[in-house]
């Protein structure tokens, strides 16, 4: 009984972002767990990789091309996806980071296109997909925030990604308020800094390396694989008592 609760076999399960990085590890975990999966990514040519990638594997992947930040797009997605399968699982993955940027001195286009990709992109995902599952009554939306949202990271100063993935937060609670009654489950993962494109710069600054290392009780960065883990539980029946969650994924960051 418990270990059939994970299973997500005859799902369908939308990830966005998932060209590479943790996107790309999360649908290897739901594929593996027997999700078939629509991959998205800004990248066209990427995400069809990743997505032959998967089927190579003998998983069922499709990809499609798909900017979180414009709302026709994004809506016009569901509507295609939702009229060719049921929507069960949707994961809000998609994001960047443009950090060192002190807040004196931030532009207006830096906040802005942080905020626009980070927060408007997961809204606008949410609502746009949330309107499929809602029709079903049946949904598992899985918010990939940080532990940004919780602390100030040392020692790149970040006020625009550590403001947005708060809101990613609390946008989790609020939907997971508005829908519960209506079988829809909303929780966010918040992982520490994890071994990805996103943060390759940081092996050539020995001192930000140290500070992230020395910041972490388990001494280490994460990996891709390690997120994806507590974001395929949460998307399955497993997690069925949870809703409006923050689950941190951070070697124990947050402790300290
Ligand atoms: P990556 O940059 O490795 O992968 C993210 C993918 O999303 C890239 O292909 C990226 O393209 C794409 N993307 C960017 N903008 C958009 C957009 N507007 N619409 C659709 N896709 C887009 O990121 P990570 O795997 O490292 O991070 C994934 C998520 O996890 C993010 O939300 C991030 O904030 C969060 N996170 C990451 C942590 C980390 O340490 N890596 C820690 C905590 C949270 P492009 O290459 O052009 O940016």
């Amino acid at each position: 009984m418990y270990l059939e609760k994970l299973s997500l076999e005859g799902q369908t399960a939308v990830v966005t972002g998932a060209a590479r990085g943790i996107g790309f590890a999360i649908c290897e975990a739901l594929a593996e767990a027997g999700s078939a999966l629509v991959m998205t990514d800004i990248h066209a040519d990427a995400v069809e990789d990743s997505a032959a990638a998967l089927r190579k594997k003998g998983h069922s992947a499709t990809a499609l091309q798909l900017d979180v930040t414009d709302r026709d797009a994004v809506h016009r997605a569901a509507s295609r996806i939702g009229d060719a399968t049921d929507i069960d699982i949707l994961v809000n993955n998609a994001g960047i980071a443009i950090s060192n940027q002190p807040a004196e001195t931030m532009s207006r286009d830096v906040w802005s296109k942080l905020i626009d990709v980070d927060l408007n992109g997961v809204f606008w995902c949410c609502q746009a997909f949330g309107v499929q599952m809602l029709q079903r009554e049946k949904g598992a939306i899985v918010n990939i925030g940080s532990m940004s949202a919780k602390i100030v990271n040392r020692p790149q100063e970040q006020a625009n990604y550590n403001a947005s993935k708060a809101g990613v937060h609390h946008l989790t609670r609020s939907l997971a308020a508005e829908w519960a009654g209506r079988g829809l489950r909303v929780n966010t993962v918040a992982p520490t800094y994890i071994e990805t494109e996103m943060n390759a710069y940081v092996y050539e600054d020995e001192d930000m390396h140290r500070h992230w290392i020395g910041g972490t009780p388990m001494q280490r960065m994460g990996r891709p694989d390690e997120v994806a883990s507590v974001v395929h539980f949460l998307a399955s029946d497993a997690a069925s008592l949870m809703t409006g969650s923050e689950v941190l994924v951070d070697g124990g960051y947050c402790c300290w």
